[in-house]
């Protein structure tokens, strides 16, 4: 086990189990996660033969940042795994503070037509260190705290459901990185029974929808897993958590130059969303050299915008962040596996 692994109340478990006080879970998460020493011998609350089981118990290796691409408002990070896989994360800075987009598998096996993450296949889930460490190396080498955790990046997080849970607890905790629940958010391609899951999560994080089509149809081609969970079943669902979380969903919407940008579909969406407490984020597509796909123009996207909004339909457009540094979710990380 990795101990950044671990969630207060598994360190807590822990320390019972070897005839320790739990509030040991709680000196542990302070020197790992509010002084952010990892030097086990440097934390002097624990005793020597105390520390020594620590570290005879867990592993304290973290992944390393190989790649760091910077382009104005955005860097980027490649980070590599104990098995010398690849995965991305990505620093945006915005006028509110700063977040962290993190991956969550190796691959991913949903195989959206359009996205650069999808088209090399999962390799493997990642680790809950793995994730917590994303944001760590990120916070060390800018020497600066970032405000808001978006997992957005490589992966389907809802298909590695107990470590990102895990992961969001630790960040979440007033003792761990103390990031609050409203400032993260889950972006899921739609799997239903992971959705009706998270319902039941006691916390109070955003989740965001890939919805990226007005239509059955339209969706079952962009995006494979609407052969498994459709439209109405996905939609159903998401009335069902709002009324069970009294939260907001955000419903994300990646603009595809005449494939679901017409205002036949902005007319179809309006409709379908109509009377949920959603918003929509209409998403500039990041052309990738992979896929025919090209992006809307801005006209388009701002006619998609107008028809949203004058059918009472809360919507934005999303600032575009580093298109020059391959900040398409995968693209990194599918250059240096063609490497
Ligand atoms: N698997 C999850 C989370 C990661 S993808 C999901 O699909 O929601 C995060 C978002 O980026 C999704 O909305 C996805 O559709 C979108 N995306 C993927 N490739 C993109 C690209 N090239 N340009 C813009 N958005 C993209
Ligand atoms: Fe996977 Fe999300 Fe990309 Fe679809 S959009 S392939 S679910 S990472």
């Amino acid at each position: 086990m990795n101990i950044y692994d671990m969630t207060k109340e598994k360190l807590e478990e822990y320390f019972l189990s070897i005839g320790e006080k739990k509030f040991k879970a709680i000196q542990v998460f302070e020197w790992l996660y509010q002084k952010r020493i990892h030097r086990i011998h440097e934390w002097t609350n624990l005793k020597k033969e105390m520390r020594e089981k620590i570290a005879n118990d867990f592993s304290f290796e973290m992944p390393k940042i190989v790649k760091h691409e910077i382009d104005d408002l955005t860097e980027k990070f490649l980070i590599e795994l104990k098995d010398k896989e690849h995965i991305e994360a990505v620093l945006m800075h915005h006028d509110y503070g700063n977040s962290i987009c993190v991956s969550s598998q190796v691959g991913c096996n949903m195989g959206c037509a359009f996205c650069e993450s999808g088209r090399l296949k999962k390799i493997r889930n990642l680790e809950t260190y793995e994730m917590v460490c994303q944001i760590l190396l990120i916070e060390e080498i800018k020497k600066e705290r970032i405000s808001s955790v978006v997992i957005m990046g490589i992966g389907e997080p809802l298909d590695n459901y107990e470590n990102v849970m895990d992961f969001i607890k630790i960040i979440n905790d007033s003792k761990g990185i103390a990031i609050g629940a409203r400032h993260i958010t889950l972006s899921t391609s739609g799997l239903v029974p992971k959705i009706k899951e998270l319902m039941n999560f006691p916390f109070q994080i955003n989740l965001a929808i890939s919805l990226h089509a007005s239509n059955n149809e339209l969706r079952s081609r962009l995006m494979n897993v609407n052969k498994a969970y459709n439209l109405d079943e996905l939609l159903d669902t998401i009335r069902a958590y709002i009324l069970k979380t009294n939260r907001r969903v955000t419903i994300e919407y990646v603009m595809l130059n005449n494939v679901n940008d017409g205002e036949k579909n902005a007319l179809e969406l309006a409709k379908i969303l109509k009377g949920m407490n959603v918003y929509v984020n209409l998403i500039p597509y990041n052309e990738t050299n992979h896929f025919e796909f090209k992006k809307s123009t801005k006209n388009q996207i701002m006619k998609f915008y107008d028809t949203l909004k004058k059918n009472k339909i809360n919507v934005t457009i999303r600032k575009e962040f580093g298109s020059k540094i391959s900040a398409a979710c995968g693209q990194l990380r599918s250059k240096e596996v063609e490497r």
